[in-house]
């Protein structure tokens, strides 16, 4: 579907025989489709035009090297400079503070909170063999609370059992407490979201913040958002200061620009991503790997 980016600057460069440095010509017609091959991916605009000044200020002057073609250098140069800002190592999951150590999931309404809660459970108990209690608090959509009950019991792990007259506030409290009395290593617990941002959601994601002091704070976006996500990214981390990004539906056949948007605007680490429904599909997150997939 999508010309790659190495045969587009294969075809510009094609009169340019690998010698020489970079001008700023060359560079130029490159940026044009490197811009266009962002934009493809989905990366937001807004990131799209600081990225490609960065990477001309990485590419004008730069010795053209016999062993490769002046398209192929262009490329490398764009590869090299998504994965310094997509974030070099894969960053785990900090467990790093007293237990139970609280992990808040936040984002929107079916991004995947609840499946990748339930998956970082399976995940913690099954290679660091941490006891982890399971709390939803989605009170305004009791299905949401069942599935992640659900969802526990199949990976093996405990939730918090439903009370349905509390507050989510509430629930966030008692799920800690439980946690300290039960011996539990982690709790995660799994909020409410929206369909889109809005005031009352953030303010009470931030008050469950406050309340509960969680040591990760994960936003929980679709790997497909498109144009909204420096917006959302920016929202939740200027509201509740997020510690990490996990995408979801990585599967899918979109090209993952979204990772670059979210990473860039707000220099929170991506930590896992979630490649389809199954309990075991998440995966650390590498940046090579999803420069690649930007590029086509
Ligand atoms: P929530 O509203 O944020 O809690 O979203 P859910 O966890 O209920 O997920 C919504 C839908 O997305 C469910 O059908 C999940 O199975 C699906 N889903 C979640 N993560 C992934 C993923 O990484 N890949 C795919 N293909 N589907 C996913």
């Amino acid at each position: 579907m999508f010309e790659s980016l190495s045969d587009r600057l294969g075809k510009i460069f094609d009169g340019l025989k690998g010698r020489g440095a970079l001008s700023e010509g060359d560079v130029d017609a490159a940026l044009r489709e490197v811009r266009r091959a962002l934009i493809e991916a989905d990366v937001s605009l807004e990131v799209v035009r600081a990225f490609v000044e960065q990477v001309r200020d990485r590419a004008v002057g730069q010795e053209v090297t016999r062993s490769v073609t002046p398209g192929q250098q262009v490329v490398k140069i764009v590869h090299d400079q998504l994965v310094a800002v997509l974030g070099e190592d894969a960053v785990p999951v900090s467990l790093n503070a007293p237990a139970p150590v609280p992990i808040l999931m936040v984002g929107l309404q079916g991004a995947g909170k609840t499946t990748v809660s339930a998956k970082i459970a399976k995940r913690l108990k099954e290679r660091q063999g941490k006891k982890v209690l399971l709390a939803s608090l989605d009170t305004r959509r009791p299905a949401a609370m069942e599935q992640l009950a659900v969802l526990g019991q199949q990976v093996g792990v405990e939730s918090l059992p439903i009370v349905k007259t509390e507050t989510a506030v509430e629930i966030s409290r008692r799920a800690v407490r439980e946690a300290r009395l039960g011996g539990f290593d982690v709790v995660i617990l799994d909020t409410a979201g929206r369909t889109h941002i809005d005031e009352e959601l953030m303010a009470e994601t931030a008050e469950i913040k406050a309340v509960t002091n969680p040591h990760e704070v994960l936003l929980v976006a679709d790997a497909l958002t498109g144009q909204d996500a420096v917006n959302l990214a920016r929202s939740f981390d200027q509201r509740v200061d997020i510690t990490g990004i996990v995408l979801t539906r990585v599967d899918g056949d979109g090209r993952g620009g979204a990772a670059l948007s979210m990473r860039a605007a707000t220099g929170k680490p991506i930590k896992l991503i979630g490649v389809g429904e199954k309990m075991d599909a998440i995966e650390d997150f590498h940046p090579g790997r999803i420069a690649d997939r930007i590029l086509g």
